[in-house]
């Protein structure tokens, strides 16, 4: 890990927003995914080991911290900024984030202020996220049965889910349903999962699983490729490929006979580095560059070290020169992770 010990020279001043971010590969950083917690109400079996250890509260940035750091994020041209986690709505006191990012919406520095939850908190949130600007949210939902979501979740209750969503809906959030395939489990699922989503004017995105981090299952036997998945569906739907785009990895169909977006997050089958646009920090102020490769830079440093942004601007910049061009997933029978950290650092 890179840190940036020494401010910028006085001979190269540099402000907060000097420069835009632009990586070796001439990709513009203009998005910007923030784990605020690593911690999570749920375990579910892809993503976490039931016994997890967590970081030390006292290694976590303060949410007055985060946003500092996300600020300097803006004023360098991100647009688009997702909190998620862990279970971004489990940490205390999270609305005091979402409300100060919020007023960089308002201010119309940032386009998009959304995040990514499993829904369990969302009822008693869902009204205050509309209020601070919250637009659109993804909801990770894997299956509409409830002992299946009990067992992939370990400890969650899908009737908790379900009244976030509708908690959510009746605030004026825009939901996308995020479902991981998985082989045997829910493959079969996906098609009333279609119907249910589209019914209520949801899209609905399927997800590869990625080899992150070390878990209590077989990676091979729960990985599903979607070009598989998306075979098994044109035998039932009629899947038109559309441009549309969320700015994120997604590729979009849309589905004739029910009018609503299925999208396809297929990081295994088909990597989509090459429009990379983005990049991650975890709640103890780590920047990854990419959510497949270990190199990351130290932020918390170089936030501490000075109350002038323009040093933690530099040490910004520094980090955008490693950007890697891309990852390098594979799961095989080695069953090894790519990376060994759990999507729950990085935030998926
Ligand atoms: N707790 C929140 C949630 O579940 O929406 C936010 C964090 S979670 C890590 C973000 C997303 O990553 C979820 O949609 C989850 O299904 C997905 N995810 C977790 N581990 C994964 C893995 N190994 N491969 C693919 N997706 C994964
Ligand atoms: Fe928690 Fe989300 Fe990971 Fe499930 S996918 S264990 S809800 S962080």
């Amino acid at each position: 890990m890179n840190s940036l010990v020494n401010p910028p020279a006085a001979s190269h001043p540099l402000t907060a927003d000097s420069r835009a971010m632009i990586d070796p590969f001439g990709r513009a950083v203009t998005y910007l995914r923030v784990s605020v917690t690593d911690r999570c109400d749920f375990r579910c079996t892809y993503c976490m080991a039931e016994n997890m250890t967590f970081l030390p509260k006292k290694d976590l940035l303060t949410l007055e911290e985060l946003d500092r750091l996300c600020s300097t994020f803006i004023a360098k041209g991100v647009r688009k900024l997702r909190l998620t986690g862990g279970e971004p709505l489990v940490r205390k006191n999270i609305m005091f984030l979402v409300r100060a990012l919020g007023r960089h919406i308002e201010a119309g520095r940032l386009d998009e202020l959304t995040l990514t939850t499993n829904g369990s908190q969302l009822a008693r949130h869902a009204a205050e996220l509309y209020e601070c600007g919250v637009r659109r949210i993804n909801v990770s939902l894997d299956t509409l049965d409830a002992e299946k979501f009990r067992a992939i979740t370990r400890w969650g209750d899908l009737s908790k889910v379900m009244e976030g969503i509708e908690a959510a809906q009746k605030a004026g959030l825009k939901i996308k349903l995020n479902a991981v395939a998985l082989k045997g489990f829910n493959d079969h699922e996906i098609p009333e999962m279609l119907r249910f989503a589209h019914g209520r004017g949801m899209d609905l995105t399927v997800i590869e699983t990625m080899p992150m981090g070390e878990i209590d299952e077989d990676r091979t036997d729960q990985y599903m490729p979607l070009s598989e998945l998306r075979g098994r569906l044109e035998e039932t739907f009629s899947l038109e490929d559309i441009a549309y785009k969320t700015g994120g990895p997604a590729r979009y169909v849309t589905v004739k006979e029910t009018g609503g977006r299925l999208g396809f997050i297929t990081p295994m089958t088909h990597n989509f580095c090459e429009s990379c646009n983005r990049v991650r920090l975890t709640c103890t102020g780590t920047l990854y560059m990419c959510l497949g490769q270990n190199d990351a830079a130290d932020l918390r440093t170089a936030l501490r070290a000075s109350q002038d942004d323009a040093y933690l601007s530099a040490a910004i910049d520094e980090a955008i020169t490693r950007k890697p061009k891309g990852h390098d997933f594979i799961i095989d029978r080695n069953n090894r992770p790519a990376v060994a950290r759990h999507m729950s650092v990085t935030g998926g």
